[in-house]
């Protein structure tokens, strides 16, 4: 038998941290010994525990070592990192750390390092002259980058739940559900929307990107989610060819997928009339150069050229034309999505599995997070993340949208008159 002792401080009761490093142990055919317990009084204070990790050999031990450090644990007699150069351009170094979306240390040279660029599934670079690490995927690596591997002196913060009372993230923090009182949910949401927009409005740092699928298009959304952006409430924008295909549909034939939006009946040809909106970008030669030329004069797209509002339109291979905005290298769009996200203080998914997912794939864990569709599975997925600011709504984005639209101008409205009353 061998054991090492562990700590582990903060929320770790209802951030659930505690319970995971016990079953991790258990799974990994480990035993443990709680040495110390401290159950923090208030709601602020942080709890803590001593636990001894009792495994078959040392190298048992150090298996599950690495694998509660993924959860947060402290692990005393911290040693640095241990660094490997990259053999080759793309190549990272056998045993590489590979990681999470938590906030990450690094022990360098004595002293503890916050990895940037926090996102999950890539490696550590280290650059010793800067005292610096960033995450990077695996198609940036170059010769000669020095990465880390192993566990050793790395340190992972897992987000704790957050604890103000009454927050919109604490109030929901719960499974993905239907069965839940949408309006209060969407008012909550509205206020923090609310709050992120002033505060880009001041500092002009954060803001929202918003995840769109063309279900908004379909359901007869498309207007809320161009209000959406006029209001001053999306800071980007990430689709595919399908939502500004059938935005621009819409807008030049009042339908989506060849159903009227306003009768919900089929169209007769009106099958064809994506087609023939892609074809009218393709003649203007862009969104933009449509927008200026007077051929696009609302919607979605418009409102993103009219606000310059930047958009990352990703490919997919399912796509009709594309519109010539489409990004159609799959990796280069990747990148200007992370490159977007860069800061962001919110993200709101609507009805998109492709690129919610790809979205929540490139973020760190502590953005927040806002996912809606009809299906609970895929909200679900996304949730399932480890992020304790995310939230899971099972809806109707037709219904969801004018109804965040609607809050959001009783907000406005509020804080105008409460302003005025002050003046
Ligand atoms: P997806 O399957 O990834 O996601 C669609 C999501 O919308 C699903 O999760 C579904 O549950 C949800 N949904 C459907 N109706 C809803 C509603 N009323 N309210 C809330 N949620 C609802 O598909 P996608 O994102 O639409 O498309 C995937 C890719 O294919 C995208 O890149 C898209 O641009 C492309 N595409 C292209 C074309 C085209 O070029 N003609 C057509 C369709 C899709």
């Amino acid at each position: 038998m061998f054991m090492r002792e562990i700590e582990l401080r903060g929320h770790i009761i209802d951030s659930l941290i505690l319970p995971k490093v016990f079953d991790k142990i258990l799974d990994m055919g480990g035993d443990y010994k709680v040495l110390e317990f401290e159950i923090g009084k208030r709601k602020t204070d942080p709890s803590y525990a001593k636990i001894l990790v009792i495994g078959r050999d040392e190298r048992h031990v150090d298996e599950i070592l690495s694998e509660l450090r993924d959860l947060g644990a402290e692990i005393p007699e911290i040693e640095d990192v241990e660094l490997k150069p990259a053999e080759k351009d793309m190549v990272f170094p056998e045993g590489f750390y590979s990681t999470t979306n938590h906030k990450t240390f690094i022990r360098y040279k004595g002293k503890w390092i916050e990895v940037e660029n926090q996102k999950m599934d890539g490696g550590i670079v280290v650059y010793p002259e800067e005292m610096r690490a960033e995450v990077k995927t695996i198609r940036n690596v170059k010769k000669g980058d020095l990465i880390v591997v192993g566990h050793k002196g790395v340190r992972v913060i897992p987000p704790e739940k957050p604890r103000e009372g009454g927050g919109l993230f604490e109030f929901m923090k719960s499974d993905a559900s239907s069965e839940k009182p949408k309006e209060t949910i969407i008012r909550k949401i509205a206020k923090e929307m609310y709050e992120i927009k002033e505060k880009y409005k001041k500092t002009g740092k954060g803001g929202i990107v918003v995840v769109a699928g063309p279900a908004i298009i379909h359901t007869g959304a498309g207007w809320a989610l161009a209000k959406l952006i006029k209001m001053g409430y999306v800071q980007a924008l990430f689709a595919g060819n399908a939502l500004a295909t059938h935005d621009i549909e819409s807008v030049l034939y009042g339908t989506s997928l060849g159903v009227d939006l306003k009768t919900g009946r089929s169209v007769p040809g009106g099958h064809s009339h994506h087609l023939r909106a892609i074809n009218t970008i393709m003649r203007a030669g862009s969104i933009k150069k449509a927008v200026e030329d007077g051929i696009l004069d609302r919607g979605v797209m418009y409102e993103c050229v009219k606000n310059n509002i930047p958009y990352v339109l990703a490919g997919s291979i399912r796509d009709d034309g594309p519109l010539p905005d489409v990004i159609t290298d799959v990796v280069k769009a990747q990148e200007m999505m992370r490159e977007t996200l860069k800061g962001k203080d919110m993200v709101l998914m609507l009805s998109t599995m492709l690129h919610s997912i790809a979205t929540g794939n490139l973020l760190p864990s502590w953005v927040k997070t806002i996912c809606v569709d009809i299906n609970p599975a895929v909200v679900t997925k996304l949730m399932d993340r480890g992020t304790s600011q995310a939230l899971g709504i099972v809806t109707d984005v037709g219904v969801f949208l004018p109804m965040l639209i609607e809050e959001l101008e009783k907000l406005e409205k509020e804080k105008e008159i409460a302003k005025k009353s002050k003046n």
